[in-house]
């Protein structure tokens, strides 16, 4: 396999063209928006300096990478991918649509991955004719730089096209682990608990934002406290997927703080809006 489709050209979706490209593929960037597809290759151009500065690559390798990487708003440019990877927009009507167009789309072979950090692989699967060539790929942020990559199995999904995605998830630098289709799979169902605790001791008067955080970085030997994770993450995202814990396990364990859905709906969503549970400079991102 060496040809790639990345649908949307978001947070993940640049990275995810980035990583392929890097590593030799041909892949057609898909967005329905124009501006994203500038936006994205803006940013890949950005990383890719930044990673001959830092030597890992040659001076002359962005050049060719980014000449690896077609830009496009129809989805008509799976036509001849081996791999599609989605990464639009976390909304579960998008991504029916998504793959059901794609299953028509794309060549009768190839696999059709999902990037959902969320919504369930097998109901994605059950809109395609191609069940068992169906899959979850789901790396993380920002995905240049972090090793894993979830490799979720829907209840259809074949060994073969698992075994696939693994290696080339290998081949692509990254560290595959394999997990099976229940809600939140394995990185959100035990991350975002722990997430949601430390919002109930803010809401509880237990300890302040910082000092949760540094329990956690300096007890745990965590890189990031929980709530400067949840504010990169952003406050919707996390509330969406403990909706989803929620409903999907029927375990009130899950059931989200009052103070996250409370900070929701005031429009403070972490680092994105400038205020979640520290306050950031819009422009640079900064605490
Ligand atoms: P994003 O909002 O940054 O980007 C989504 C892109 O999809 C947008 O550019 C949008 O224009 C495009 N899009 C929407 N509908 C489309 C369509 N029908 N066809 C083509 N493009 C379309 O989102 P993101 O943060 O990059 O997330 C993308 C996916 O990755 C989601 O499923 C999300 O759950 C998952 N994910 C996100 C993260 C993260 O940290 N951001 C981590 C892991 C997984």
């Amino acid at each position: 396999m060496t040809r790639a489709a990345v649908i949307g050209a978001g947070t993940m979706g640049n990275g995810i063209a980035h990583v392929f490209a890097q590593h030799g593929w041909e892949v057609a960037l898909v967005d329905s928006a124009a501006g994203a597809l500038e936006k994205a290759t803006a940013t890949i151009r950005g990383n890719l300096d930044r990673q001959v500065k830092k030597g890992t690559i040659t001076p002359e390798a962005p050049g060719q990478i980014l000449g690896r990487v077609k830009t496009g708003t129809s989805l008509e440019a799976a036509t001849g991918a081996d791999l599609v990877v989605e990464a639009a927009s976390e909304n579960p009507s998008v991504k029916f649509s998504i793959f059901e167009q794609l299953d028509r789309i794309a060549p009768r072979g190839a696999i059709l991955a999902t990037n959902t950090s969320s919504i369930s692989i097998t109901e994605i699967a059950a809109r395609t004719r191609r069940p068992e060539q169906v899959i979850g790929m789901h790396f993380m942020n920002p995905v240049p730089v972090m090793q894993l990559v979830e490799v979720i199995r829907g209840h259809a999904t074949s060994d073969a096209t698992t075994a696939s995605v693994m290696e080339t998830a290998r081949a692509l630098g990254k560290v595959p682990v394999e997990v099976h289709d229940y809600p939140g799979f394995v990185s959100n169902r035990v991350l975002m608990p722990m997430i949601n605790e430390a919002i109930f001791c803010v809401m509880e008067g237990v300890a302040s934002a910082e000092s949760i955080d540094t329990v956690m970085k300096l007890g745990m030997a965590h890189p990031m406290g929980p709530l400067a994770l949840a504010d990169f993450i952003g406050l919707d995202v996390c509330l969406a997927i403990l909706d989803v814990l929620h409903h999907g396990l029927g375990d009130d364990k899950y059931r989200a703080c009052p103070l996250l859905r409370r900070m929701v709906a005031a429009g403070q969503l972490g680092r994105k809006t400038g205020r979640g549970f520290y306050t950031y400079d819009t422009v640079k991102g900064e605490r």
